[in-house]
């Protein structure tokens, strides 16, 4: 089975994520390295960053190798195809910013949204993407976080809801190996992407591998989808209550070519704020469904 986790909130200090995720049940945790929605985070500070570490390295324990996958995903602001240079510099200064951030705590991947284009057009979107790339890793040489580009649903000018945009992304940039994906499911069936059959859920890991290689995928968001299939929007429902439906779910979870990529819920919490141990619950009882079928 894959590592399955969650995005856990990093309040009062992002090393309070090992304990939250483990009262939920995470073998893999997401986190943000800062205010997501803001340009500019509070520095980490030495002690911050040993709290962090400490605390990763006990959370190994029986069956749970160490040490826990941890992803961190980048603040939603960076637009690093923006045409507009004060947005795709302040862009490319935050994701550097968060990009040391997490080789400082070392975090395995910086999951980022590639951008949108806002009306200069997808090739100039790309194009700027890959600039900005080659930008930001050269002011930081040497990192050894990966930044994992996700697919995206596609809304309005965003890049990224069809791989091809990764693999191109890939073919431009000069440390390609500084870079993977992040797969979310949500964003893929509403990019059109039929996860819920075999046929559709192949063809789509056919054309990760064509375009990027399999190997390059560092995390996978386990969301189901509030809106239809091609519906071009991004609405994360929770596992088995969505469009996507659970048995899409039951199958990746125990794909054995990702048994050991992170795999996290950015499902709805809920009222009682319980929504991804359920979630984990619900995943883990799937595939103990699924194991006993021939
Ligand atoms: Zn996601
Ligand atoms: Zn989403």
């Amino acid at each position: 089975m894959g590592r399955l986790g969650a995005h856990v909130s990093a309040a009062g200090g992002v090393a309070n994520a090992f304990a939250r995720g483990a009262a939920i049940g995470c073998d893999a945790l997401q986190v943000f390295v800062k205010n997501a929605s803001t340009w500019r985070g509070k520095a980490l500070d030495d002690r911050a960053i040993s709290a962090f570490r400490e605390a990763r390295a006990v959370t190994a324990g029986p069956g749970v190798p160490a040490p826990l996958p941890v992803v961190a995903h980048a603040s939603y602001l960076i637009n690093l195809a923006s045409p507009e240079s004060v947005t795709a510099e302040r862009s490319r200064a935050a994701l550097l910013d968060e990009l040391q951030r997490c080789d400082a705590l070392g975090i395995d991947g910086l999951v980022l949204h590639p951008g949108a284009h806002v009306g200069s057009g997808e090739d100039a979107g790309l194009d700027a993407i890959a600039a900005a790339l080659d930008d930001v890793f050269a002011r930081h040489e040497g990192g050894a976080t990966i930044l994992l580009l996700e697919n995206t649903a596609g809304q309005g000018t965003v890049l990224g809801a069809d791989l091809a945009h990764h693999g191109r992304l890939l073919r431009s940039v000069a440390a390609p190996e500084r870079i993977g994906v992040c797969l979310d499911t949500c964003h893929a069936f509403a990019a059109g992407i039929d996860l819920r059959t075999h046929d559709g859920y192949e063809a789509f890991l056919a054309t990760v591998d064509e375009e990027v290689g399999l190997g390059r995928v560092g995390a996978w968001h386990l969301n189901d989808s509030l809106h239809p299939l091609g519906s071009r929007k991004d609405r994360h429902a929770s596992i088995g209550a969505g469009e996507i439906g659970l048995g899409a779910f039951a199958r990746l979870i125990v794909d054995p070519r990702f048994e050991a990529v992170p795999m996290v819920l950015e499902t709805p919490l809920g009222d009682d704020e319980q929504g991804h141990a359920r979630d984990l619950v619900t995943l883990r009882s799937s595939s103990a469904a699924e194991g006993t079928s021939p």
